[in-house]
């Protein structure tokens, strides 16, 4: 069939794996990189440029912490959620090995925790894997039957990047704690659409990443705690940056973009995600006249800017061929003989044949109204198109 116009440009729901950067961030980033600009080493004690930037380091610190209510002093830079995530897991329980040998997790947690704590059973630690209900959340009753003496962390994400979950953190953080455990949580998907506050939620280690919230990728960070109870073992040696626990020389124009995007978080919040609920709203309905949806994500104790949705009779792999003008995830894992469908919704008692058609759609800063019109409108036609029988195409 001949395409009567131009094809239009793919709308992009895909901000829960990764957002752009915000312009006013961009901006940020440019004044640390060129030869006339704040481009030296933050750890040149010797010159003025040293000083320079280390000082727009030490901001971007301060607006990091912040956002989680921290210290800038509890804040430790690193590559990203994946990097804070195996220093925060292997870091800790390397540390704490005379205390106890016992981690307690879950099985929807993002790869990077789950990989580091199978890393970590490899060593000769113990896991405990936790199973969430439907909703993908942990009850700190659950949490409580799964601790003992020597359990010394206790990791369970904030927001799931799957489902949308919102985990009870200060719940849970005081289960660890009654059991003289530490709690580590994944806030990477949190930032700017739950409140975080480390001292009002009593969580030990916080891992966050920039890309997730319209800065840059391949910065993030570990909040550690300052307590004599919360150490952590550095993973990367060499020069003892971050007060020994990550040494590497610190990426400025990364560092002063996450700070800038967490600023902004700061202020465009609560606007961004009452606009977004109202979105997600539209987009419920929407699917509702498509027919044979079951919501994946939880009707309560979720980020509406995260829509899990399965569409029945259909293959998820299939509607993603058809919906090439959809920027959107399966969640689904490939390996050589077959497609896997994602774990996460697998772990919390999706059929499989739900699970096979599923679609993860998620929102952000610069989704509009338009993009939800066109969405449903694409999704509409490419479901019907692949429900019919054989016979009809
Ligand atoms: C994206 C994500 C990560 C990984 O973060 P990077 O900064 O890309 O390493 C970890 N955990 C969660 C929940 C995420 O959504």
């Amino acid at each position: 069939m001949p395409t009567p116009t131009a094809p239009p440009l793919p709308v992009y729901l895909d901000y829960a794996a990764t957002t752009p950067v915000d312009e006013r961030v961009a901006r940020v980033m440019q004044r640390y990189l060129t030869v006339d600009q704040l481009f030296a080493n933050p750890a040149s004690r010797s010159h003025m440029l040293g000083w320079q930037a280390e000082q727009a380091v030490e901001q971007a610190r301060r607006q990091v912490a912040d956002t989680i209510g921290a210290d800038p002093r509890e804040i430790v830079w690193t590559s990203g959620a994946t990097e804070a995530d195996n220093l925060a897991l292997t870091g800790f329980m390397r540390a704490n090995r005379e205390r106890g040998m016992h981690l307690v997790t879950s099985i929807i947690e993002h790869k990077a925790v789950v990989d580091t704590a199978k890393a970590l059973e490899s060593e000769g630690f113990e896991v405990t894997w936790l199973t969430p209900g439907r909703d993908g959340r942990i009850s700190p009753a659950q949490l409580e039957s799964a601790l003992r003496d020597d359990t010394t962390l206790v990791s369970l994400m904030a927001v799931n990047n799957e489902l949308g979950t919102v985990n009870d953190l200060k719940a849970l953080a005081d289960t660890a704690h009654a059991f003289g455990a530490a709690f580590h949580t994944d806030a990477a998907q949190a930032v700017g659409r739950i409140a975080l506050d480390v001292a009002a939620q009593q969580v030990d280690l916080m891992s966050l990443s920039a890309h997730k919230a319209y800065g840059p990728k391949g910065v993030g960070a570990l909040y550690v705690k300052r307590h004599p109870d919360i150490r952590v073992e550095a993973l990367i040696h060499g020069g003892g940056h971050e007060r020994g626990m990550r040494s590497g020389t610190l990426p400025t124009h990364q560092i002063a973009g996450m700070g800038e995007a967490f600023a902004m978080m700061g202020e465009h919040s609560g606007p961004d995600q009452a606009r977004i609920a109202e979105l997600s709203a539209r987009f419920l309905a929407g699917l509702d006249e498509v027919g044979g949806i079951h919501v994946n994500s939880p009707a309560e104790h979720g980020v509406p800017n995260i829509v899990n949705v399965a569409f029945e009779g259909v293959d998820s792999e299939a509607l993603l061929m058809a919906l090439r003008d959809l920027a959107v995830s399966t969640g689904s894992a490939c390996n050589s003989a077959s497609v896997e469908p994602s774990y996460v919704l697998l772990g919390v008692g999706t059929p499989r044949e739900l699970a096979h058609a599923s679609l993860r759609f998620s929102f952000g800063r610069f989704t509009t109204d338009h993009d939800i019109d066109h969405a449903l409108d694409l999704i509409h036609h490419a479901v019907s198109g692949l429900r019919a029988p054989a016979a009809a195409h």
